[in-house]
Order: C-alpha cells, then sequence, then structure tokens
C-alpha cells in the first residue's frame, strides 16, 4: 500500500513528497523562496554499506569486495537508524560487498521498514538471493538493483527470480571507455533478458579501487554523442543516471532540470560504511578519511564533518564559472573533475 510522506522544514521554507510505493520524491520550495542548497537537518537520503563481504571478484568494483570483508553489526546498524529517525530521511539504499549476503539481511530489511518507516533499497552482484531473502524483498523493499557486469549469468538469473515475484527491479550499468559500447548496443535491442525490468540505471565509472589503471574513463570514449542520443528515445524500461553523469547530460541531452539535480553528496545524501565513519559520498571512502559514529553523532558530521563542510563549499574552476550550466550541474563531480564528461 503507498503511503504519502509529507515533511516541512520551516526554516529553510520547503517541504518534500515520499510516495512509499513508487519512490517518487518532490523537494518544493515555499513561494517566494529559493530551493535549498542542502538539507540542514540531515540527509535525505543514507547509502549505507552493511557489508564488504563478496565472493564475485568484478573487475568494476571500487571498494576491492571479497570474501575477508567484515559486515555492519546489528547493534551499530539499529544505532544509525536510532539517530536518522528524526532526519529528513525517507530511504535508505543498502550496499557493500554484496549486501544480500549479510547474515542478517532479512532482519535488517525488516527493522528498517516496520520499526522505523524507513524504504530499504539494495544494489546486489545477483548471488546469494535465497527465497527468505526474495520473501522480505518483496515484503520491505522500494526496489532492489543487480549490477550488470560480464559474464551476465548472474544478472539474467537474478532478474529472472526477482520479476518473477513482482519485485520492482533496476539494472546498474557501470559505464566507462569500453562497457558504453555494450550500453549503447543494449538501448538499440535490448537483449530479451531486460525486457521486464523496471529501469536501467547508468553510473559513471570512477578511477579507484581493483582496476583503477586498466580501465578507461567515460569520457575518453568517442560514443558520448551516441550514447547519450540513444537514451532519448523510447524503450521497455525506464533510463536513469547516477550525478556523477550530470555533466554529461546537460552537455549531450535536452532532458529538463526538472528530472536531474547536481551532485548531491554532502547536501542532501550521505554514506556510512560497515565500519562506522560517515562520508559524502562511497567514492570517499577510498580517499578521505571519513567521521567516526562510533564516537560521535551523524548530525555533527553532516554539520560540521570537515569533509561535509568542503564538498558543501566547492570551488568551482574557471571552465565551471564561466559554464552556462552551472545552475544545474553544480560543477560536475566535486571530487574527482577527471570523470567530468563536458
Ligand atoms: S563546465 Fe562545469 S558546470 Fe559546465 S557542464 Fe562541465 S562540469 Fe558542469
Ligand atoms: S562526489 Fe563525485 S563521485 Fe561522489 S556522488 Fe558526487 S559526483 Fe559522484
Amino acid at each position: 500500500m503507498a503511503i504519502l510522506i509529507h515533511k516541512y522544514f520551516p526554516k529553510q521554507h520547503y517541504s518534500t513528497l515520499f510516495n512509499t510505493k513508487t519512490g517518487f520524491f518532490l523537494r518544493k520550495e515555499d513561494p517566494g523562496f529559493s530551493s535549498p542548497y542542502w538539507s540542514e537537518c540531515g540527509p535525505e537520503l543514507l547509502d549505507i554499506s552493511i557489508t564488504r563481504w563478496c565472493d564475485r571478484g568484478c573487475p568494476r568494483c571500487y571498494r576491492e569486495s571479497n570474501t575477508a570483508g567484515k559486515h555492519m553489526s546489528i547493534q551499530d546498524y539499529r544505532y544509525i537508524l536510532d539517530q536518522v529517525k528524526k532526519m529528513p530521511v525517507n530511504q535508505i539504499a543498502l550496499g557493500g560487498g554484496n549486501p544480500n549476503q549479510h547474515p542478517d539481511f532479512s532482519k535488517i530489511l525488516q527493522v528498517t521498514r516496520q520499526e522505523y518507516g524507513i524504504v530499504p533499497s539494495y544494489t546486489s552482484n545477483g548471488r546469494g538471493l535465497t527465497q527468505e531473502v526474495l520473501e522480505s524483498s518483496k515484503k520491505y523493499c522500494g526496489a532492489v538493483a543487480i549490477s550488470a557486469y560480464p559474464p551476465y549469468e548472474d544478472l539474467t538469473n537474478a532478474i529472472q527470480k526477482l520479476t518473477s515475484i513482482g519485485i520492482k527491479t533496476n539494472i546498474h550499468f557501470v559505464l566507462d571507455k569500453e562497457s558504453i559500447l555494450t550500453a549503447i548496443s543494449w538501448l538499440k535491442e535490448p537483449p530479451a533478458f531486460l525486457i521486464k525490468v523496471n529501469a536501467m540505471i547508468f553510473l559513471n565509472f570512477k578511477p579507484l579501487g581493483r582496476f583503477e589503471k586498466k580501465i578507461g574513463l567515460l569520457k575518453e570514449s568517442d560514443q558520448l554523442k551516441t550514447f547519450f542520443a540513444e537514451t532519448q528515445n523510447p524503450h521497455p524500461y525506464k533510463i536513469g543516471f547516477d550525478s556523477c553523469c550530470v555533466s554529461g547530460l546537460v552537455s549531450y541531452t535536452k532532458t529538463s532540470p526538472l528530472f536531474f539535480d547536481g551532485c548531491d553528496a554532502g547536501r542532501f545524501s550521505m554514506f556510512i560504511s560497515e565500519d562506522m565513519k560517515a562520508f559524502p559520498c562511497s567514492f570517499m571512502m577510498n580517499t578521505h578519511q571519513g567521521y567516526d559514529l562510533k564516537n560521535h553523532n551523524i548530525i555533527d558530521a553532516w554539520k560540521d564533518g570537515n569533509e561535509f563542510k568542503v564538498i558543501r563549499n566547492r570551488k568551482w574552476d574557471n571552465k565551471c564559472n564561466n559554464c552556462l550550466k552551472k545552475q544545474i550541474c553544480l560543477g560536475g563531480c566535486p571530487s574527482w573533475n577527471s570523470i567530468n564528461l563536458c
């Protein structure tokens, strides 16, 4: 059953509306006021890595997850939820590692939705979708995303398992200089296994982790124009992007800015690692220290953590200062200029 959650933030003169069934989210400023640059009361979206455990070894894994990876304890997870229940958080994206292979995964989904009223979703490598995991996903999750890494056997099996019981299934596709060719061919002629998916979400590859130097960046591709043009055509599934693609959207498409926003790391979203450190975004784990949540509160990290303040007060280079798209794009990625597509 859909529940509409309305929240009002009088100090910043705006409100949010969230539909728990469809995932529709709207942020609306009061008449006469401008849209907020960041949410002073805390993040709207939490991205939590509940484990670094994974047995697939995907080459594009920025976390370099493996079977030595540690799990977040359920006590730590509850400790986070206890703090965020007074914040604007409506959704939690669970990641890893492979989150659904956390030993307490079903409990984590149940606690998030039933006890705290927050809608969980997760991204899986497609393995470990047991009957128990599928049942709790159906009961508690907004959507499940499967990473599209070759060979695509795990992906096809997972899509079949999830869609056959009516779970909203999205695909996360990491775009780089090589994989963009597969993306274009899937957009032109969708393989049969994709027909039942809800959305294809494209993610801009970051030069971090396992194959940091062996994979070419997306912006090195000479196929960007073709790719973005293809995304504008009708498809059997919806098309989405991570905010790390925003410089490409503003450069290569005429998509209305009503449908996207610049990077919201540290403005509306926060990442928490399995060892309880807070970062503006998950990719900063490899390069930044993070804010220790074992000894500090989440709201203090959000408001006063140095990495959060730095990312909010991002400095723009001359190229961005002189760019007509800057109010929509917000300078692309504030952390890795090298991934910007303009
Ligand atoms: S120049 Fe800066 S603001 Fe303009 S599209 Fe590129 S990253 Fe975005
Ligand atoms: S800081 Fe960069 S990598 Fe992180 S979410 Fe923003 S655009 Fe993406």
